[in-house]
Parts: structure tokens; sequence; C-alpha cells
């Protein structure tokens, strides 16, 4: 192209943008003549060195010749567009909605069934759900739960440390500190979650199993608050009538430490699951030590709280009779098609 036949070069390039069918085409078309380094703009640069007499000449051509191939190449650009689209809804008109592959049906896990189930339960009691983090820091899983600095509990063989100040929770009662140090009282939440010990794998230990966690904080909680609290929430879970049986425990974050044991909800004379004695030992309960509701930034002096874990792991072997708990933490869908 060059600025001495202008007409014929503008000829050339309308045949070429009528020739191009495709978008990519275009794009190439734009390049070469419409962009900056492209021949329009070349030829709008030797206008410069022209002499006054020809600029005035030449340059109201070159004007109407840029204009014009311009206009006509956003034409063709909205005209492939159309195109696009229209073929697009030529293609969805024969899209069959009701044409559909077979979609295989899970169900939840054992573990998520019976926490939401026994979350119901402490809903309807007025406790609210809390979580906290699976990795810990040493104060919240053992200082702030009043464990001596020497228990063995801290040692590598009970426990995955990941530092020297982090670990893998050994409980959820972790979980208490965390929501005494962002709440004021009353207080009542319930806390389902993972737990991690350094165990040797069996039938009835794993590495990982899932502990429930309750506490509640007002003035003046007694017992009665507790085993009525208790006994009521396992009524609910087995759907009978469950007599509770206290014994006395050690646990360092409460005090007095309390082992519940519930009547056998599946016999009423002895069967295998309570191995004949009519009694099932279920969890760890106690009103909450002083020193854990200090470390919670709660006053001792005027509130009390009380605080129950037990086995969610343990529970749902229970309730479900599974007797390798590894068969619970499988992923084998034959197993698990069963719930
Ligand atoms: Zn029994």
């Amino acid at each position: 192209m060059n600025l001495q036949n202008l007409n014929q070069s503008k000829q050339d390039l309308i045949a070429k943008l009528q020739a191009v069918s495709s978008e990519a085409d275009l794009e190439i078309f734009r390049l070469e003549y419409l962009s900056r380094q492209g021949s329009i703009a070349q030829l709008f640069e030797t206008l410069k060195t022209l002499d006054g007499e020809q600029k005035r000449l030449v340059g109201p051509q070159l004007n109407e010749l840029k204009k014009e191939i311009q206009q006509l190449f956003d034409d063709k650009k909205e005209k492939l567009f159309q195109q696009k689209i229209h073929a697009q809804e030529e293609k969805q008109k024969y899209f069959d909605v009701t044409i559909s592959k077979p979609v295989a049906k899970g169900s939840l896990h054992p573990y998520t069934q019976i926490t939401e189930q026994i979350q119901n339960i402490f809903i309807s009691m007025g406790f609210a759900v809390a979580d906290g983090p699976e990795l810990e820091t040493e104060f919240f899983n053992f200082t702030a739960l009043n464990v001596a600095k020497d228990h063995p509990a801290r040692q590598d063989s009970d426990t995955f440390w990941i530092d020297t100040q982090h670990l893998l929770r050994t409980q959820t009662s972790t979980v208490q500190i965390r929501t005494m140090q962002t709440q004021k009282p009353p207080i009542a939440i319930i806390a389902p979650g993972r737990t991690m010990r350094n165990e040797a794998t069996d039938a009835s230990h794993d590495f990982m199993f899932m502990q429930f966690e309750g506490m509640y904080i007002a003035e003046k909680v007694s017992i009665s608050n507790l085993l009525a609290t208790l006994k009521s929430f396992l009524t609910q879970l087995f759907e009978k009538e469950i007599t509770i049986r206290v014994r006395p425990g050690y646990f360092p974050f409460v005090e007095p430490g309390l082992e519940i044991d519930a009547s056998c909800p599946f016999c009423t004379g002895g069967c295998s699951v309570c191995k004949r004695t009519g009694w099932i030992e279920l969890m760890g309960a106690g009103l909450i030590h002083p020193e854990v509701l200090k470390h919670g930034g709660i006053d001792p002096t005027k509130y009390s709280g009380f605080a129950f874990g037990f086995g969610l792991t343990r529970l749902t072997m229970l309730k479900y009779q599974i007797p390798d708990i590894r068969l619970l933490h499988s992923s084998n869908i034959q197993f698990l098609q069963q719930f």
C-alpha cells in the first residue's frame, strides 16, 4: 500500500474483509491493517513526511479510507459474533434435559448421623454448638485444663507433638477454654470433634477418634443440674428410659470428677454389649475445676459449671453394634451402605 493509489488500496481492503469468514482471520486482518503497527498507521507516518500541498490533498483521502475500513471491520465483527450465538442456540435446541445418567445414591456416615442426633437433643435444651482447631497449643490442650507438667498424657508416647509448643489435640476439652475466653456466662455449649492420640491400632483403638464435649457455666450450677441434663440426653438418644449410675473418677479439669454409667439400652437382664452387668460405662464428667475457670477468664467465686465428655466413636459403635473401630474409619463402601 502506498499513498499514490489510495483508491485502489481501499478496494483491495474491502475485498479482503469480505473474504474473512472467521474471528481468527478477522484478528489477522486487524493486526495487519488496523493495529498501531498496521499498514494504515504506517501510511499516516508517511503522510507526515509530505510537503504541505500534498498533505492537504492526500490527508482527507487517507482519513476517509481509515474510517470506512474501520466501519466495515466493526460490521464484520458484529456479524461473526451473531453467527456464533446463532450456532450455539441451534445446538442447544437439540439438548434433551430428560436424558440423565443414573446417579449413585449415598448415605450419611454413622458419625454424621449420630452427631446430628446428639446436637439436636442438646440444641433443644438450649446448648449451642462450638468448634475449635485440631492443631492446638500446649496451653489449651494441657496447661489450661490443669494437666500437670509431668502428667504422662503429655509424653510423646501418648501425644502427637508437632513441635515443642504445638500438638494434635488429644481431647475436645480444648474448646471449653476457647469458649470461656470469648463468651460470658451463662454459657451452654457442646463440641463434637476429632481427637488424635499416639496409640497402636486394634479393634477398639485408633490414633484418631471422635469425642463429644459439653459444658454449662452459670451461677450456682450443681451436680444435680449435670445429672438431670445427662439423664435427659441419654433417654432421648436411646429412645427409652435410661437410669444413670455415678462413681467417683479423676480428671484433672473437674472437681469433683465423676464416671457416669448408663443402664444398658439393649437389654433388661444382661447382654454381650454390657458384658452381662446391665450397665455401660459411658462418660467422664464433673464440676469444672476452679483453676480451669480461671484459665478461661471466669471468676470461680461467682460462677460454677459442669462439663462432660464421651467418646463419640465408642457411642457410635455401641449404637450401631459395630465390632471394629477400623471399619468405621475405613471408607469401605460396602460397610457404609448399611447405614
Ligand atoms: Zn446389656
